[in-house]
């Protein structure tokens, strides 16, 4: 008999911005396959570099306001004074190719999601501390000095979620953070919950085994 195949697994990522989230999935997305990013919709103006359909759908106020309405959205958010969201299609299109989605998520939104999606894996990222967030924020230099400050400003009270998630990353030194986010995705693979049907299907060949000799 086919086994069906395995469902992928959603996995949410937070951070207080800075923190070098989008870093870290950018580079996990080159690393791990059968992985795709869930694009948000937002009505945030493009930062220098950023694509639209790639980094986010950049929509006006209007559009969002009429997903809202139509139950597009799986959860969305009002962050830093622009508002966030995730489409139920998208999701839907990359769970039934079997992949694992990643979605990018401030701590209202993973809260909604691990609400209304309870297998969701939630993962936190962590600046070693205050002052090299402070100077990831500048550094950058992609974002106005008032979006600066309340960015920082907001951190604290993000980071005070951090109870909320399964697993908890500090992006210190960038190498051994990507490969710890790296660990998490794949060992969610191999939960028994996802390798069940791989497991039957294994020992089914050993019954045919034993038929064939006997
Ligand atoms: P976020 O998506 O969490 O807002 P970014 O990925 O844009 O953060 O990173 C913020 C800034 O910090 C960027 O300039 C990035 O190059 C830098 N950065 C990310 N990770 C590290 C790290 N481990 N050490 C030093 N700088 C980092
Ligand atoms: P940025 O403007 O720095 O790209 O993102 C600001 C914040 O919005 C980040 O905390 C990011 O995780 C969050 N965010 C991005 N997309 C979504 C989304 O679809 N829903 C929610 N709730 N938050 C999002």
């Amino acid at each position: 008999m086919p086994t069906p195949a395995a469902k992928g697994d959603l996995i949410v990522v937070s951070a207080p911005s800075g923190a070098g989230k989008t870093t870290l999935v950018k580079r996990l997305l080159r690393r791990v396959g059968e992985l795709e990013f869930s694009v948000s919709y937002t009505t945030r103006p493009p930062r220098r570099g950023e694509r639209d359909g790639v980094d986010y759908h950049f929509i006006t106020p209007g559009r969002f306001r009429r997903m809202i309405r139509d139950r597009e959205f799986l959860e969305w958010a009002e962050v830093y004074g622009h508002n966030y969201g995730t489409r139920k299609l998208d999701l839907k299109r990359i769970l039934r190719q079997g992949k694992d989605v990643l979605l990018d998520l401030d701590t209202q939104g993973a809260g909604t999601v691990r609400k209304r999606m309870p297998g969701a894996i939630a993962v936190f990222i962590l600046p070693p501390a205050a002052p090299d967030l402070n100077r990831r924020l500048r550094g950058r230099g992609l974002d106005s000095a008032v979006s600066i400050r309340q960015r920082y400003a907001r951190a604290a009270g993000e980071i005070r979620h951090f109870p909320h998630y399964d697993y908890l990353i500090v992006n210190d030194r960038l190498d051994p953070a990507l490969r710890s986010l790296e660990a998490v995705i794949l060992s969610a693979r191999c939960r028994l919950s996802r390798t069940r049907p791989q497991a039957r299907r294994i020992l089914g060949t050993f019954r045919n085994a034993k038929r064939r000799s006997s």
